[in-house]
């Protein structure tokens, strides 16, 4: 599932390319993924990208908003004469079609069709369920003593309490289990049992695998591509995640792979304790 650096990613894309383009008309080719009125797109110029968490905003210039989320296995690919690629779309995924002017058109494309997009009042954004709930983000409003405060109140796993977005925005599996190897700290661990050293490596590490993604343009494991229908990179980077069986970069030692609230947990029982 897309994390931080892929959504920002996009988000970084959107603005490019959609900042100061009239929406002239969207087409709804499954109206599960959609919420509200069309008519307050029609005319409507992009004036600002924003991210919360995982989740995105198009602002617009009459007041209203365009409020997005990919979830597992969404895309949105921007398209016009000038970029050349070989998408071929729409596919048979994708969604909606916003059809923009100067000919350009930006696509939502999304496999298991777990996202959404829906039309709502600018004033309106902060209320929506999702972003309301939404924790204090790395990059953004996470302060170390708010980070600090988190983890000596609670009682479940590190990786656990990292990954809880009402706790912290935007850090998910891949992220969370970087952040825990090149913090070296076990991700089984009780968040509140984090003595102030190892508190301040996971607050510094969180920071950086996170800057790492994005500066690798996020990481592609099944869906995830960039405005312009490209894969990051960051896979080729992972520290942990996705390696078991393989040695760690701290210390040599072997990748073991177990399972946390479920999730595929990655972590070298050598140097993490
Ligand atoms: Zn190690």
């Amino acid at each position: 599932m897309p994390e931080l650096p892929e959504v920002e990613t996009i988000r970084r894309g959107l603005e490019k390319y959609l900042v100061g383009k009239k929406i002239t008309h969207i087409e709804i080719r499954d109206s599960k993924l959609f919420q509200g009125q069309t008519l307050h797109l029609k005319g409507a110029i992009v004036v600002d990208v924003r991210r919360f968490g995982k989740g995105l905003v198009f602002d617009l210039d009459n007041n209203y908003s365009i409020a997005a989320h990919i979830k597992m296995t969404g895309q949105f690919i921007y398209q016009e004469k000038n970029i050349i690629n070989n998408l071929n779309l729409p596919t048979k995924h994708t969604r909606l079609i916003f059809k923009l002017d100067k000919d350009a058109q930006l696509f939502f494309n999304d496999i298991r069709r777990f996202g959404w997009v829906k039309i709502i009042k600018t004033s309106e954004v902060n209320k929506l369920s999702f972003f309301k709930e939404l924790g204090p983000e790395p990059f953004k409003d996470l302060t170390y003593e708010y980070f600090q405060n988190m983890l000596k109140k609670s009682n479940s796993p590190t990786k656990a309490l990292l990954m809880d977005q009402k706790k912290i925005g935007g850090v998910g599996n891949i992220y969370a289990n970087d952040a825990l190897n090149l913090a070296k700290i076990d991700p089984r661990r009780k968040a509140a049992s984090l003595n102030m050293e190892m508190v301040k490596r996971l607050y510094h590490a969180v920071h950086e695998v996170l800057k790492r993604g994005l500066k690798f343009g996020g990481a592609t494991e099944t869906n995830y591509v960039n405005v312009l229908g490209q894969s990051g990179e960051y896979q080729n980077h992972f520290l942990v995640y996705g390696r078991e069986g393989e040695k760690c970069y701290n210390c040599g030692g072997t990748i073991k792979k177990i399972r946390i609230t479920g999730r595929g947990t990655y972590f070298c029982p050598k140097c993490q304790d």
